[in-house]
């Protein structure tokens, strides 16, 4: 089998990818063992740049705010294409501290994204309880952070699936063990049941297992970890009206949980951070420390439908930035490994940066510059290229 492009890994960053590729007139295989580990299924679908934003990540703000700028004409075309709604949601975040340590934390916060231009409207108790009627009158008070979005995750990568697959996209449901190259330039990839796809130009975009996959830079594989996310899916009863319409995001004694609605009942309960490598189970310490902090600021989580628990990998990154581009001049492909383009690193945000990641990639793969922020973000901040594999 041959294309003109080999995507390895069908989350929605390949998936993304792959399909505008295609659209962009290329021939596509992408490459996908479908195990239904993909992080991009579990993720809560917040589409965040404002109350993600942390101090001293400056440029990973900058590419969240492109991303959540394109976010909208994407989700339209990809709902025009495939006639599949993607549950997008445009009522902001609520952040809400639940003591007065926590306030004072909230308010480092929102004078450092306010200081990047960022909208932030403060709120006391009872102002919060008049936006979230359900929330408790213990809260110590929040702010309003109106330029957040979110999506639902999995109609979101369905809809990715099936627009790639109307745009042509070839899938071959097999796992990739190496890209293959020879006098410096790419020409196709190994797949686990021993056979080969030619390609001259090769994504990969398999997440937190990039890592795994031979004839990658060994400092960009090294560079690569999976962070562990244990997260609740949460149901109304038959009858029960919402119990809150914006993201709300909680400190609660300094831990963070955030419950994210969706359009069809549904509620998302996250996440835990952990260090723990490739490890999906879902531990009752987890699902007792998500619920008990979700209750103590809204009570009447407890008489939702706990529908299920899940784990991801996060493909986390030294920097938490994401690994976008080539090993060439300008971050494009070149230098030694011509025809070789990464896009992983996506970390907490791989679900918003999925349509900026994919225009970049196309940027590339088509010879065209992409956008001015993504400089920060090349594999070459890990890799030394040639030599290092
Ligand atoms: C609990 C949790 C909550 C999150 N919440 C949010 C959120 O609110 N907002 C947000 O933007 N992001 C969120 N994220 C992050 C987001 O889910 C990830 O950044 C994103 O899904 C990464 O997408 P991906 O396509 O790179 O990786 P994945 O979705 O993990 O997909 C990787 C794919 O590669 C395939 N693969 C693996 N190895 C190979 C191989 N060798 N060959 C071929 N294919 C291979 C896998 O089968 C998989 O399908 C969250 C993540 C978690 C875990």
């Amino acid at each position: 089998m041959t294309a003109d492009v080999v995507v390895a890994g069908g989350g929605v960053i390949g998936t993304a990818i792959a399909w505008r590729a295609a659209a962009a007139g290329l021939d596509v295989v992408l490459v996908d063992p479908e195990r239904g580990d993909a992080a991009s299924l579990v993720a809560a679908g917040m589409l965040a740049p404002v109350s993600e934003a942390l101090f001293g990540e400056g440029a990973l703000l900058r590419v969240n705010l492109l991303a959540l700028q394109r976010f909208g004409s994407f989700a339209a075309e990809l709902e025009d294409v495939t006639g599949h709604r993607v549950g997008l949601r445009r009522e902001g975040t609520l952040a809400i501290a639940y003591d007065p340590g926590d306030y004072a934390a909230l308010m480092r916060l929102t004078a450092f994204r306010r200081s990047a231009g960022l909208e932030a409207e403060e709120l006391d108790s009872r102002a919060c309880r008049k936006l979230e009627s359900f929330l408790t009158p213990d809260v110590h008070g929040g702010v309003l952070f109106p330029g957040d979005w979110s999506v639902d995750n999995r109609r979101y990568a369905a809809a990715l699936r099936k627009a790639m697959t109307a745009a042509k996209v070839r899938i071959v449901r097999d796992r990739v063990t190496g890209v293959l190259a020879g006098d410096d330039q790419v020409r196709g990839v190994a797949v686990a049941d021993g056979g080969e796809i030619g390609a001259a130009q090769v994504v990969v975009a398999a997440g937190c297992w990039t890592s795994a996959v031979a004839g990658l830079p060994a400092e960009l594989r090294a560079a690569v970890r999976p962070v562990k996310g244990q997260l609740l899916r949460l149901r109304h009863p038959d009858g029960m009206p919402p119990v809150i319409t914006h993201t709300i995001r909680a400190t609660v004694r300094g831990v963070d949980v955030y419950l994210v609605p969706r359009a069809d009942g549904e509620v998302i309960v996250g996440a835990t951070q952990e260090e723990r490598g490739p490890d999906l189970t879902v531990t009752a310490g987890a699902v007792r420390d998500l619920l008990r902090d979700a209750m103590s600021v809204l009570p009447v989580t407890s008489e939702l439908i706990l529908a299920e628990t899940c784990a991801g990998l996060r493909p986390g990154t030294p920097d938490n930035g994401p690994i976008v581009g080539g090993f060439g001049a300008g971050n494009g492909p070149g230098n030694g490994q011509r025809g070789l383009l990464v896009a992983t690193g996506h970390y907490r945000n791989g679900i918003l940066m999925s349509p900026v990641t994919a225009d970049a990639i196309v940027a590339f793969l088509t010879g065209q510059p992409p956008a001015a922020e993504w400089e920060p973000f090349t594999p070459g901040r890990f890799a030394a290229g040639e030599g290092s594999r």
